[in-house]
């Protein structure tokens, strides 16, 4: 079997770092070319001793001189700064496997370069999908991409899917696509308790280890309307098409009705390498290091409706995709509302408010280049900054 070359954008993550964890399974099906990372040196550095990539890219300038100073006994790695570096290695000839794991609209760039250029796209990083949209699924297409959705439910919806009808299946036979959800670590929480909760708290998830961003997001509900969004898009289906449930056990992923009344679900422990092996190997299947799942250890499984009065974020990811360039704005709003509340600036309530202000704020037509993308997601956070600041200053008026 020929070693498929593999890059990992994002790869100090907790994604990136549990893709190398099943590519090292198999070396004899997958070699790493290139890893990238945003600034963090000290990962990157014992990423590269194990791993023994081609390249190592670092978005930061000063972070990759201090990284080739440390490789600097080592031939094997050669190391680069900057976006323009991370496209290129993205869709590099020797290629195969892209795996877009950058947190983020900094992550796009890089994700369409590897979409430009036919690869096999591993879709972590739905914010680049959802703020592009159109402009993304199009540049799959002409490159002659396959991609593959790596985020839990999509990879679960796409096991369930027809066969060659996982971009089209709003053929009679699927009814209903079931997206299902946690409920974050505050499931069953009134709005007044949401009002004083600490990041480390909004972190601490029941079921899943992820990065901060993405943690926020499962407990706003947020992450539940990025992933509407990423479905619509990715099965070329609308909203209608999708109800989300929320599952507090997070064993089944996602399932599909049927017409005739079946429903397909997939299941697993929820563990990332299972969607990422599945992504990797497809249609083939290759050993995840995954525990198999104990359904004796298990007993049950619960079900109920989202709470969308409590976690507005889910509401306004419904309202915004029905919106031209809605999407962009939202996830522009969010990943800046999600900052500042990890930095401590605004309150776990603020973030909804954030974002419906600043969709309140800025309307556009549905962008169709990534130029324009680019110009909606820049005024997006040129707004909600604006929203942030004004909130900032009449707390610090208040109290
Ligand atoms: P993370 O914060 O753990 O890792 C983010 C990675 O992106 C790091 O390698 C970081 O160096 C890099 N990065 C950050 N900012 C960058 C920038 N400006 N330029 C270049 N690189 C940058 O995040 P994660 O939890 O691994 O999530 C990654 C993506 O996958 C997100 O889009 C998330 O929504 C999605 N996702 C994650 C999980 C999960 O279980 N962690 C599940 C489903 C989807
Ligand atoms: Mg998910």
């Amino acid at each position: 079997m020929m070693q498929q070359q593999v890059v990992v954008l994002g790869a100090t993550g907790s994604i990136g770092e549990s893709t190398l964890d099943v590519v090292a399974r198999h070396p004899e099906r997958y070699g790493v070319y290139a890893l990238t990372a945003n600034r963090s040196v000290d990962s990157m550095e014992s990423l590269c001793r194990r791993h023994h990539p081609k390249f190592a890219v670092m978005m930061d300038a000063e972070s990759a001189d201090m990284l080739s100073q440390r490789l600097a006994d080592s031939c094997e790695t050669r190391v680069l700064a900057g976006e323009a570096a991370m496209e290129e290695v993205a869709r590099a000839d020797d290629v195969d496997i892209v795996m877009a794991a950058i947190v983020g609209f900094a992550g796009l760039k890089p994700a369409l370069a590897a979409a430009h250029a036919g690869k096999r796209l591993l879709l972590a990083n739905k914010e680049a999908l959802v703020s592009a949209g159109r402009v993304f699924m199009d540049a799959v297409a002409q490159g002659g991409a396959t991609l593959l959705p790596i985020d839990s439910e999509h990879n679960a919806m796409f096991q369930c899917l027809p066969a060659n009808q996982q971009a089209r299946p709003q053929t009679r036979a699927v009814e209903k696509i079931l997206l299902t959800a946690s409920g974050g670590p505050f499931r069953g929480w009134t709005r007044e308790q949401l009002s004083d909760v600490t990041p480390e708290q909004a972190c601490a998830h029941p079921n899943w280890s992820m990065g901060q961003k993405i943690s926020v997001d499962s407990a706003t509900l947020m992450n539940k309307g990025l992933e509407l969004a990423e479905a619509c898009w990715l099965f070329d289906c609308t909203p209608g098409d999708i109800e989300v449930v929320v599952h507090p056990q997070s064993i089944i992923h996602s399932l599909v009705r049927y017409c005739d009344g079946s429903v397909l679900a997939q299941l697993g422990n929820p563990d990332m390498r299972t969607p990422i092996a599945y992504g990797l190997a497809w249609p083939e299947r290759v050993d995840a290091g995954v525990a198999p799942l104990d359904l004796f250890e298990l007993g049950r499984m619960d079900f109920e409706r989202p709470d969308t009065a409590a976690f507005p974020c889910l509401r306004l990811a419904q309202e915004a995709i029905t919106q031209p360039g809605g999407m962009c704005v939202l996830n522009a709003a969010n990943e800046l509302a999600v900052a500042a509340f990890l930095e401590r600036a605004i309150g776990f309530t603020d973030i909804d408010q954030i974002i419906e202000k600043t969709l309140e704020t800025i309307t556009s037509g549905e962008p169709q280049t990534l130029g324009a993308v680019e110009d909606l997601d820049d005024r997006a956070r040129l707004a909600a900054r604006e929203h942030i600041a004004r909130l900032t200053s009449d707390s610090q008026v208040v109290g």
